[in-house]
């Protein structure tokens, strides 16, 4: 069997979720569900960064240790999880113990080998990034260029990461492994990152208590990055369970925004390098959801919480939105009318409309009883093609061309009915062909599409009489023409998808 891993990367716990956050974390949970109809075994992480001067202040004005401090904050990504149907297997946090142990192995590993030790490290620090810059990088030569406010001058002793040890390790594992990043635009960035010449990096801190302790010199707690970073590893054993982190690494794919493509594409690897491990199996980088063209962020207030969006088009809609509407890779612009005219296209006036079109014939004209579809014909041919290139668009993490080829069989089911008219024509063999083909459409795109839509999935699969549900199916069998058995009720509900009229305020 094999073992797919995925992960989201975990989100900084000051942050309130948006739909940037919900992005990499609604996609992590479409391959994770697809990956589970295959028959793998899946482990699915997400979870919260907690430590930082950022937090520590925080707490400090709230009146609150840190750790409480992020005990209230990280509670408000679960919920967005909840929220939104997310199917993960741990949730960590790098407050937990575990963690701690898996940080403190890891670095301890890294400090044996060679590739830790200290020095003193004098920069300019932005403590909201929670990241030195050079002055070149600074706006007017005193500004951090993403926060627009003044950097404090740090200057501290500092345990360094030898990362210019890893410059040929790591071009040498990229040029062995031409799909370890992906796109591959991505790849060529990182590569030039390595070429450009690695410099050594700070990974501890003394001026802040709030860390993993360095286990060999407790004045220091590890660089809030660095520890972040090691969370992949502890999610599935390291440091706590060495049978499972065997088995489970290097089987990874991590999902990442392009802001963070330096510390996963160079650092990480190179960091599980020094410490005698595999480096990650896939990184997948996507662009930034742009709000009117901007960037979300607090200070620019435009930033949108999942739940603002939720009541209107459900969860699936919200999902199917995203996965659909946004190629993974490119940035890509967020507006309220392309949501809605997405939805009415694709889920209310497609999906939905089989869906009620099928079910309205059936009663009507098969006394609600659903007919076994042809041994063969147009759409069994049509599925057969369908397949192969969803089955091939998840795999190579692209969510939007899986679901356009999914929604190909729905459009093609829609016109065929159109054409054959079973509504008008007498009950007979006639009209139960067509709409027996028609169930066994709705049956595989169920199925097929249930990683981006699993509610409404499963409820199609409920209306159309089938036994059991669409998550406890297996492919590629169940996307084999002819799995609809026939002979089952069809239920007519209510309109799967209602049609939205945009709001305007
Ligand atoms: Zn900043």
């Amino acid at each position: 069997m094999a073992r797919f891993y995925v992960t989201t990367p975990i989100y900084y716990v000051n942050d309130v979720p948006h739909i940037g956050h919900a992005y990499t974390t609604v996609t992590a949970d479409a391959l994770a569900r697809w990956h589970r109809l295959l028959g793998d075994e899946v482990f699915f992480l997400t979870g919260t960064d907690e430590h930082g001067l950022k937090v520590q202040r925080a707490a400090e004005a709230n009146g609150l240790t840190p750790k409480e401090q992020a005990d209230q904050t990280s509670e408000r990504f679960r919920e967005a999880w909840t929220l939104l149907d997310i199917s993960y297997d741990d949730f960590i946090r790098t407050t937990e113990p575990r963690h701690y142990k898996a940080v403190q192995q890891l670095m301890t590993a890294a400090y044996d080998n060679g590739y830790i030790e200290l020095g003193t490290y004098e920069g300019l620090y932005c403590v909201s990034c929670e990241a030195y810059y050079t002055e070149a990088e600074l706006v007017d030569g005193k500004l951090c260029p993403l926060h627009l406010r003044p950097v404090e001058l740090f200057k501290e002793d500092n345990y360094f990461f030898k990362l210019s040890a890893f410059q040929q390790r790591l071009l040498d594992w990229y040029e062995a492994d031409p799909g370890v990043v992906s796109p591959e635009s991505k790849r060529n960035e990182a590569m030039g990152l390595i070429r450009q010449g690695l410099q050594d990096i700070s990974i501890s801190r003394t001026s802040i208590s709030w860390g993993v302790p360095v286990p060999w010199d407790p004045a220091h707690v590890f660089y809030v990055w660095y520890d972040a970073l090691i969370n992949y590893a502890t999610g599935v054993g390291y440091g706590s369970d060495p049978a499972r982190f065997e088995a489970w690494w290097p089987a990874v794919h991590h999902l990442i925004g392009k802001d963070i493509l330096r510390f996963h594409c160079v650092y990480w690897p190179a960091l599980l390098m020094a410490a005698g491990l595999a480096p990650p199996h896939r990184l997948y980088v996507h662009g930034f959801l742009l709000v009117g063209g901007e960037k979300m962020s607090k200070t620019a207030f435009n930033q949108i919480a999942p739940a603002t969006l939720v009541p209107e088009f459900g969860v699936d809609g919200y999902r199917y939105h995203f996965l659909r509407d946004q190629p993974f890779g490119p940035d890509g612009e967020f507006s309220y009318e392309g949501m809605v005219a997405r939805y009415n296209a694709d889920l209310a006036n497609n999906l939905g409309n089989l869906l009620s079109r099928v079910a309205a014939v059936v009663e009507r004209k098969c006394g609600g009883i659903g007919p076994a579809p042809s041994s063969s014909g147009r759409l069994s041919e049509v599925v057969c093609d369908v397949y192969d290139a969803v089955d091939d668009a998840w795999a190579r993490v692209a969510p939007s061309e899986a679901l356009e080829t999914t929604w190909r069989l729905v459009r093609e089911t829609n016109s065929l009915l159109e054409a054959a008219e079973p509504w008008k024509a007498s009950p007979g063999p006639e009209v139960d062909a067509v709409m027996g083909d028609a169930l066994e459409v709705l049956r595989i795109v169920a199925v097929l599409a249930s990683p981006a839509i699993p509610g409404a999935a499963e409820e199609i699969w409920r209306r159309i009489g089938l036994p059991g549900s669409v998550s406890s199916q297996r492919l590629p069998s169940a996307a084999a023409w002819g799995g609809y058995p026939g002979g089952l009720p069809v239920e007519k509900g209510p309109p799967l998808f209602p049609r939205l009229t945009p709001r305007v305020d």
